[in-house]
């Protein structure tokens, strides 16, 4: 069956796994590459995957419609820096025209947000991520190696003038580095109407100049830092996703705690994801994953082989992550490879 005679107008739900997960949700990576350098995400030197092996915007474009064609309702963009790849906002124009797509969102760090806010929007994204940590200018250079907070925090001033259903800010906080921004971080949120989550920092990857255990910091300590100026009402509705959100009493903002470590959160799974490379990783925190850039290659034109890739996937998907901040990593690839 070719591509275009897929039923993209008549998904199925064909992406359950072993566990009754069904997958409604895509995270694909368009680039590994990146103009920050955060602390947590990668080392100061990277080598970057050779163009060559990066899919092509059409490439991405086909995978996701085969997704949506089984099911998924939501995809997310992301790398590395999405928005630093030539050609995205075209992209992104095109994922906002697959039938059946209920959701296309965003995840950036912000630094290319000012002038491409507008072109967003207008292309289709209902809602962006923007990865914020600190809201002083030093300490979001050091945590960030080479980025610059006034660019980021125009963007998100652009984001909000462009009118996105929703802006959610991430912060990856760590112990004695950022840890104290916390509640300056909420304020700016609940000034602008946003929402924010706090991440937990993961395993992945190598990285030098901390160590993991030592500055893990927990939601659970974040919401007592909270508790003391702010009353967090709970909020009945999860996304499905791995964020308990609590509401800010008397604000429009929910803050969110991504917490792979004080929450295992894999029961309620029901995402997968694409790297830049093409690999389909079934789980954040394993190496499960089956190629699809060999199967786009080796087919152009026939998306059956790719569909029934997809579906047979779902069979190795696992039960659950196995993170520990303790041990050496066992996930080699860093979150900018996997897309976060
Ligand atoms: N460059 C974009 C950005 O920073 O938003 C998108 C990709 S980035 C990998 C996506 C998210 O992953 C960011 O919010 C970042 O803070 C988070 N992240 C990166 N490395 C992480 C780690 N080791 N643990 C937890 N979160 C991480
Ligand atoms: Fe780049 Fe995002 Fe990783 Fe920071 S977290 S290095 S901005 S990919």
């Amino acid at each position: 069956m070719s591509s275009s005679t897929l039923q993209t107008d008549q998904p199925e739900s064909r992406l359950i796994d072993r566990f009754g997960r069904q997958v409604t949700y895509l995270r694909i990576s368009i680039t590994d590459r990146c103009d920050f350098r955060c602390v947590y995400c990668m080392g100061e030197d990277m080598v970057f995957v050779p163009r060559s092996q990066i899919l092509s915007l059409e490439e991405i474009a086909r995978v996701c419609r085969v997704f949506v064609a089984l099911g998924v309702t939501k995809i997310r963009v992301t790398g590395g820096e999405p928005l630093i790849r030539r050609g995205v906002v075209e992209l992104l124009q095109e994922l906002g025209q697959i039938p059946g797509l209920a959701e296309l969102v965003l995840t950036t760090n912000g630094s290319r947000l000012e002038s491409l806010a507008q072109p967003l929007r207008a292309a289709g994204v209902r809602r962006i991520n923007v990865s914020l940590d600190s809201l002083d200018a030093d300490k979001f250079r050091q945590l960030t190696r080479v980025g610059e907070l006034q660019t980021v925090l125009a963007g998100i001033e652009a984001a909000l003038a462009a009118g996105f259903e929703r802006l959610k800010l991430n912060a990856v906080i760590l112990k004695n580095r950022n840890q104290a921004e916390v509640p300056r971080l909420l304020d700016y949120a609940i000034a602008r109407g946003i929402d924010l989550s706090f991440i937990e920092e993961m395993p992945l990857g190598q990285v030098e100049g901390h160590d993991r255990a030592e500055e893990y910091y927990s939601s659970d300590a974040i919401r007592r830092d909270l508790a003391q100026n702010y009353r967090l009402l709970p909020v009945a509705d999860t996304t499905g996703g791995p964020s308990r959100y609590w509401q800010v009493e008397g604000t429009q903002t929910r803050v969110g705690f991504i917490s792979p470590h004080s929450d295992n959160f894999c029961g309620r799974c029901n995402r997968v994801r694409v790297t830049a490379e093409g690999r389909l990783l079934l789980c954040l925190g394993n190496e499960h994953s089956v190629d699809l850039k060999g199967i786009l290659r080796a087919y152009p034109g026939d998306d059956t082989v790719l569909r029934t890739a997809l579906i047979d996937a779902m069979q190795i998907k696992p039960e659950r992550h196995h993170f520990d901040l303790k041990e050496a990593p066992v996930i080699f690839r860093h979150m900018s490879v996997t897309g976060g």
